[in-house]
C-alpha cells in the first residue's frame, strides 16, 4: 500500500507553519477519532493523521522527511510510533482528549471517569445586540443524568453486572495465525457494547441508558462587541460526565444579522453619508446616525465624494474590554435627478460664471486626455 504524503493528510501547504499544522491535527483528529467517529475506516484514518502529525510537527522529522520522503534517510518514520508517543512540543494525545474528548486516564478502561461531550449551540443576534451585549436564557437539549436510576441504567433496586465475557474491560481479544505470524486484534465487547457491564433488569425511565434527554435552560451573558462567527464557551454546559467524570462545555457561536445603515469591520463602523452637492461645495453641519446616537458632523466647504470622517469611540466596543472603535462616516454626494424650471435655471447661470471646466482638479484631468488622444 502507497502512503500518501503527510501534507496531504493533514490538508495543509508545504510551507504551512507549526501553528497551523497543530490546527489541521486537532481538526482532524477530532472529526476522525474512533471514540467520536463510527465509520468503519476512521480507526485507519485517524492513525494515518496521528502519524502525520507525529513527523510534521517534529523539525528534525519534518526536515528529513522533506528530504528524503516517506523512506527516510535509513529507515521509515511510522509504523512503530504510534500509540503513547511522545509527539513532543507539548502537545501530546492528554492534551487533546482532555480538550475535546474528556478523558484522562486509561482509555480502554470503560469504567474510568471521561468528561462529557462538549455541545455547540447557533445563536442568531441583531446588530446591536452583537454590539452591546446582552443577557438571555437558552433552551439546550442535552443529555442528562436518569434521576430514577441515578445513572446506573438498572432498575432501582438492583446493580449492573461486570460483563461476563469481557471481564469489565469492554474489549475482547480475537486471535488469527497468518504467514506473518500470529495477529492479535482488539475489538469492542459486542455483549455489553463496550461498557464492560451488563444490565439485566433495565431502568425504565432511561431504557438502561443512565441518561435522558431534557432541555435545560442556561442563563448567558452575551459580551458587548462579540462579533458574527465568534463563539463564548459556557463551561460545564455539555453532556453529563461519564462514571462521574466532569461534564462538557458548551460553546454558543454567534450569527450576527446585517445592518441596515452600518456596516461592521472588527470594532469599526462605516457609515455612508448622502450629501447635498450644494452643501459639499458651501460647507455645512449636519445629524448623522451612530450606535450611540444622534452625532453632529462638520462638512467642510469642498468636500468630494467618498471623503472620510472620522467619529472616534462610535465604534464597537472591544469584546475583550480594550477601548471602543471608531465610526467612519463616508461622504457621498448626491446629484439631484429631479430640477425644478427654477432650479435649473440657477444652475445654468452658476456654469456661466464657473466656466465649464470647475476646478484644478478637472482640468488636469482634461490635460491628460488630450496628451493621451493627440494621435486622433
Ligand atoms: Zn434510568
Ligand atoms: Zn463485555
Amino acid at each position: 500500500m502507497s502512503k500518501r504524503d503527510y501534507y496531504e493528510v493533514l490538508g495543509v501547504e508545504k510551507t504551512a507553519t507549526k501553528d497551523e499544522i497543530k490546527r489541521a491535527y486537532r481538526k482532524l483528529s477530532k472529526k476522525y477519532h474512533p471514540d467520536i467517529n463510527k465509520a468503519p475506516d476512521a480507526a485507519d484514518k485517524f492513525k494515518e493523521i496521528t502519524e502525520a502529525y507525529e513527523v510534521l510537527s517534529d523539525d528534525q522529522k519534518r526536515a528529513q522527511y522533506d528530504q528524503f520522503g516517506h523512506e527516510g534517510p535509513s529507515q521509515g518514520f511510522g509504523g512503530g510510533g504510534f500509540g503513547g508517543a511522545d509527539f513532543g512540543g507539548g502537545f501530546g494525545f492528554e492534551d487533546i482528549f482532555s480538550t475535546f474528548f474528556g478523558g484522562g486516564g486509561r482509555r480502554n478502561d470503560p469504567n474510568s471517569p471521561r468528561q462529557g461531550a462538549d455541545l455547540q449551540y447557533t445563536m442568531t443576534l441583531d446588530f446591536e445586540e452583537a454590539v452591546f451585549g446582552k443577557e438571555t436564557d437558552v433552551q439546550i437539549p442535552r443529555e442528562e443524568t436518569c434521576d430514577t436510576c441515578h445513572g446506573s441504567g438498572a432498575k432501582p433496586g438492583t446493580k449492573p453486572e461486570t460483563c461476563p465475557h469481557c471481564h469489565g474491560t469492554g474489549q475482547l481479544n480475537t486471535e488469527q495465525n497468518t504467514p506473518f505470524g500470529r495477529i492479535v486484534n482488539r475489538r469492542v465487547c459486542h455483549h455489553c457494547s463496550g461498557t464492560g457491564k451488563i444490565i439485566k433488569d433495565k431502568c425504565r425511565t432511561c431504557g438502561g441508558t443512565g441518561k435522558v434527554k431534557k432541555r435545560r435552560k442556561i442563563h448567558v451573558k452575551i459580551p458587548a462587541g462579540i462579533d458574527d462567527g465568534q463563539q463564548l464557551r459556557v463551561a460545564g454546559q455539555g453532556e453529563p460526565g461519564i462514571n462521574g467524570g466532569p461534564a462538557g462545555d458548551l460553546y454558543i457561536v454567534f450569527h450576527v444579522k446585517p445592518h441596515e445603515l452600518f456596516e461592521r469591520d472588527g470594532d469599526d463602523i462605516y457609515c455612508e453619508i448622502p450629501i447635498a452637492f450644494t452643501q459639499a461645495a458651501l460647507g455645512d453641519e449636519i445629524e448623522v446616525p451612530t450606535l450611540h446616537g444622534k452625532v453632529k458632523l462638520k462638512i467642510p466647504a469642498g468636500t468630494q465624494s467618498g471623503t472620510k470622517f472620522r467619529l472616534r469611540g462610535k465604534g464597537v466596543p472591544n469584546v475583550h474590554g480594550y477601548g471602543t472603535g471608531d465610526q467612519h462616516c463616508i461622504a457621498k454626494i448626491i446629484t439631484p435627478t429631479k430640477l425644478t424650471e427654477k432650479q435649473k435655471q440657477i444652475l445654468r447661470e452658476f456654469a456661466e460664471v464657473s466656466g465649464k471646466v470647475p476646478d484644478e482638479q478637472s482640468s488636469n484631468f482634461f490635460d491628460k486626455m488630450k496628451k493621451a488622444f493627440k494621435g486622433d
